[in-house]
């Protein structure tokens, strides 16, 4: 096992709340990558353990604040923990999807894993998580207690740079290039949906599952009208709203995959008829159709994090002002805007700012009636608001 003795500034740091611990704050390091190290105060007083990375700027990552070493027992309560939570969540259906494991919030600090079917795709993001990635994976699976045909891990996160870890595609399991399919039961009201998730070629594991609360809750207000999908991905936000009502469904995204996907999805949820896509790239083609005079009475738009980096965000609060002008310039009157922002980098207050620019510049009144995160299988740990990046803003004009 490896030791970390921290700054006086490292300890308060870790006395304050926070899990992670810069490599400016470790005064001294004697340590594996990715090994699981005591860590000690200044004065040598015991503070927890953290698994250490030897190339990042996070040196440390708390995984326990208590004096002995966590074994293997504590992985698998952590595991139980974080499956008992999706299984209180009604997450664990037979051919259901979620995720399993995000990361620090659910003691894990750098893992993914989402759950499809009879799938499961890891993601693996520090040295830790490669050093741990079978036993915790081990943990998951048994705390799961569910046929599981097919394990891949999908490292393939540029974010792995970071840590000087190359990117890895690995099957661990049961080989399945084909896409499979999800079906998330009926809940509280909110319709059964079937969808294809193609693990080794989707993006993310193989889908946004982060969304998924959000797409119930924006799906009525399309009902009898025309509904907007922009970055669309596999079509979800659009099939939701067909499914609840809506009129005709435009989905729009600029990959051709991604909209192949969304007419099978329409076509196997019996909304087929209701759906168009359209390849473009939305930034243009929203202005181009407002300029058109379309209107919709939802539109979402859902774009790709705008800021990768902290030196990124002043382009993409710019970014997401014109989008959303664009957007508020094609809802129709009395109809809603559902607005979503994944970027780690820009908080809730700076993307609440571009809305209200938006609306200025589109000389449009809107009002936020719902402010929404990520769905709750995807957890923030309370001490780490790093690990809040969704924004979904629900706007009525
Ligand atoms: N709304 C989706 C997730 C969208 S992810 C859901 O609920 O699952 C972002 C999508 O934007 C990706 O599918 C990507 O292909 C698409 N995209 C990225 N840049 C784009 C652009 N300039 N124009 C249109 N689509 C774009």
């Amino acid at each position: 096992m490896g030791l970390a003795t921290l700054t006086g500034r490292g300890r308060k740091r870790l006395l304050g709340g926070h899990p992670w611990i810069y490599a400016d704050d470790v005064h001294v390091a004697e340590a594996e990558p990715g090994e699981l190290s005591s860590v000690r105060a200044p004065d040598g007083a015991p503070l927890g353990w953290a698994l250490y990375s030897s190339k990042s700027r996070i040196a440390l990552r708390l995984v326990s604040r208590s004096k002995e070493a966590p074994d293997e027992a504590h992985w698998h309560a952590r595991a139980r923990a974080a499956v008992a939570h999706r299984r209180a969540l009604g997450l664990l259906g037979p051919r259901d999807a979620c995720r399993l494991v995000g990361g620090d919030a659910d003691g894990f600090p750098g893992l993914v894993v989402d759950r499809y079917a009879d799938a499961l795709v890891l993601q693996s993001g520090c040295q830790g998580s490669d050093r741990f990635r079978d036993l915790w994976l081990g943990a998951v699976e048994e705390a799961l207690e569910l046929p599981i045909a097919h394990v891949l891990d999908r490292s393939d996160s540029a974010t792995r740079a970071h840590e000087e870890l190359e990117k890895r595609v690995e099957w661990l399991r049961g080989e399945r290039t084909e896409p499979l399919e999800v079906h998330e039961p009926e809940r509280a009201g909110v319709p059964a949906l079937v969808y294809e998730v193609s693990l080794t070629e989707g993006h993310k594991t193989g889908h946004y599952l982060d969304q998924r609360e959000n797409r119930a809750h924006a799906a009525g207000f399309g009902r009898d009208g025309r509904v907007l999908d922009a970055f669309s991905y596999d079509g979800l936000f659009g099939i939701r709203a067909a499914l609840a009502g809506a009129r005709d469904v435009l989905c729009m995204d600029q990959s051709q995959d991604a909209l192949e996907r969304a007419l099978r999805n329409a076509e196997r949820n019996g909304v087929a008829g209701k759906l168009r896509v359209a390849r473009a790239n939305a930034m243009h083609d929203l202005r181009d159709r407002a300029a058109a005079g379309e209107r919709y009475e939802l539109v979402v738009v859902d774009p790709p994090a705008f800021a990768r980096s902290r030196r990124e965000v002043e382009g993409a609060l710019r970014g997401y002002r014109e989008l959303n002008r664009r957007a508020l310039e094609l809802v129709a009157e009395g109809g809603v805007l559902v607005s979503a922002s994944c970027s780690h980098n820009i908080g809730r207050g700076e993307f609440l700012d571009a809305l209200a620019g938006a609306s200025l510049d589109a000389g449009r009144e809107a009002r936020i009636f719902r402010y929404a995160g990520a769905a709750p299988d995807h957890p923030v740990l309370t001490t780490l608001p790093e690990s809040e990046y969704l924004k979904c803003a629900f706007v009525r004009l």
